[in-house]
């Protein structure tokens, strides 16, 4: 599903030289490497304040902190996603008020939004689902005139952009925004790491605080935090991948525009819809496969040795973790279809074409006899 290995040959030298630099220094944990990468990806997304933590999953889970999110408060988001994005919401003791997805783009769907806010709403979470952006024209309207926060959930989709009625990257359009650096993620280091951006200056500065056991100077603690933190081999590393960013987005997208040529004319098959106001940098391909073939089809392409991933089999409505919530089950017919139809194939920014004509012949001659 993803070449690590080989992309990291290709700026191998770069990679021994940061390493090293960190190795020397022996600033292991927090130190100048941190702190230049989170300048660096600031000035990249061009949000003013990043705030490095541990993962993506600790990004979240701060920012609902840094809102004082806790019981009796309602999170609106998604359960068509990773299960961070709801399983914070739950840890923190608060509600997570699911909706559903929009049946092409697979993001929130505002109306839905709009219509599950209560006085007890107290933040919104979009998902820029496998790359793609949810549709912030519509989510800053509502909150702009609600007063609920978004805090965007940006792990798949760095380096995005909107294009509407409003400008901007991915992660800088809500009060917060939240990323991951796990290894197969777009930005990824050798272990794990996370960041949240914002613009706001108090929000930075709680989310900084949390992070650090909620101290305000040391051994002097005001609130009750965590300890979250992005090591300084990650941040070397990352410094190095973020210059190569740009280029590897566009090594995806061009790997999506071949499958989608390779894709556009089988019947049975549904290649990614592009929100148009969106720039996509296909964390994933997705398929939709009709007919209720989607796991035979799996098990085809198994056989022929061609890796593919199913995200996300189980929605979050129907998630044992969270069924103290009484999900209705029968709320979200198209996150429940999605489980059942998506196929994500091969992609990472060392697929070729050759690589990809033969996923794709295996692929549409099942897709044809059956
Ligand atoms: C990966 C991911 C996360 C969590 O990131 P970790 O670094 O693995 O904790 C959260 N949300 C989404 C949508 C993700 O894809």
């Amino acid at each position: 599903m993803v070449d690590l290995v080989g992309q990291h040959a290709k700026i191998q030298s770069e990679l021994d030289e940061a390493m090293r630099r960190v190795q020397e220094t022996g600033a292991f944990v927090k130190g100048p490497e941190v702190a230049a990468f989170a300048d660096e990806l600031a000035e990249f997304t061009g949000a003013k304040h990043v705030i490095p933590c541990g993962n993506g999953t600790d990004a979240l889970q701060i920012a609902l902190m840094a809102l004082n999110i806790g019981p009796g408060d309602e999170v609106i988001t998604t359960g068509f996603t990773f299960i961070s994005t709801v399983e914070v919401v739950a840890l923190m003791g608060a509600t997570p008020v699911l909706v559903d997805v929009h049946p092409d783009t697979f993001t929130i769907d505002p109306a839905q939004v709009q219509a599950a806010i209560t006085p007890k709403t107290k933040a919104i979470v979009p998902v820029h689902l496998f790359g793609q952006m949810a549709n912030m024209d519509a989510l800053m309207d509502i909150s702009e005139a609600t007063g609920i926060p978004i805090i965007e959930d940006n792990a798949q989709a760095i380096g995005a952009a909107w294009c509407g009625q409003r400008h901007g990257q991915s992660g800088t359009f809500g009060l917060m925004g939240t990323t991951s650096f796990f290894p197969s993620k777009n930005l990824g280091c050798m272990g794990d790491g996370g960041a949240i951006v914002t613009s706001d200056d108090a929000t930075a500065a709680r989310c900084r605080q949390i992070a650090n056991h909620g101290m305000a100077k040391q051994y002097h603690h005001e609130v009750v935090g965590i300890n979250s933190r992005l090591d300084g081999l990650q941040a070397a590393i990352l410094r190095v991948k973020l210059k190569h960013l740009r280029g590897y987005l566009q090594s995806r997208q061009a790997a999506a525009a071949r499958y989608d040529a390779l894709f556009e004319n089988q019947t049975g098959v549904h290649i990614p819809v592009r929100e148009p106001r969106s720039s996509h940098v296909f964390h994933q391909y997705t398929l939709k496969i009709e007919g209720g073939r989607r796991d035979a089809l799996r098990q085809h392409l198994s056989e022929h040795g061609i890796p593919t991933g199913v995200y996300y089999p189980v929605p979050g409505h129907a998630q044992k973790a969270f069924s103290k919530f009484q999900y209705d089950q029968n709320a979200y017919p198209t996150s429940s279809e999605l489980a059942a139809t998506v196929l994500s194939l091969p992609m990472h920014t060392e697929l070729d074409a050759k690589q990809q004509e033969y996923i794709a012949s295996v692929l549409c001659n099942f897709v044809d006899e059956k």
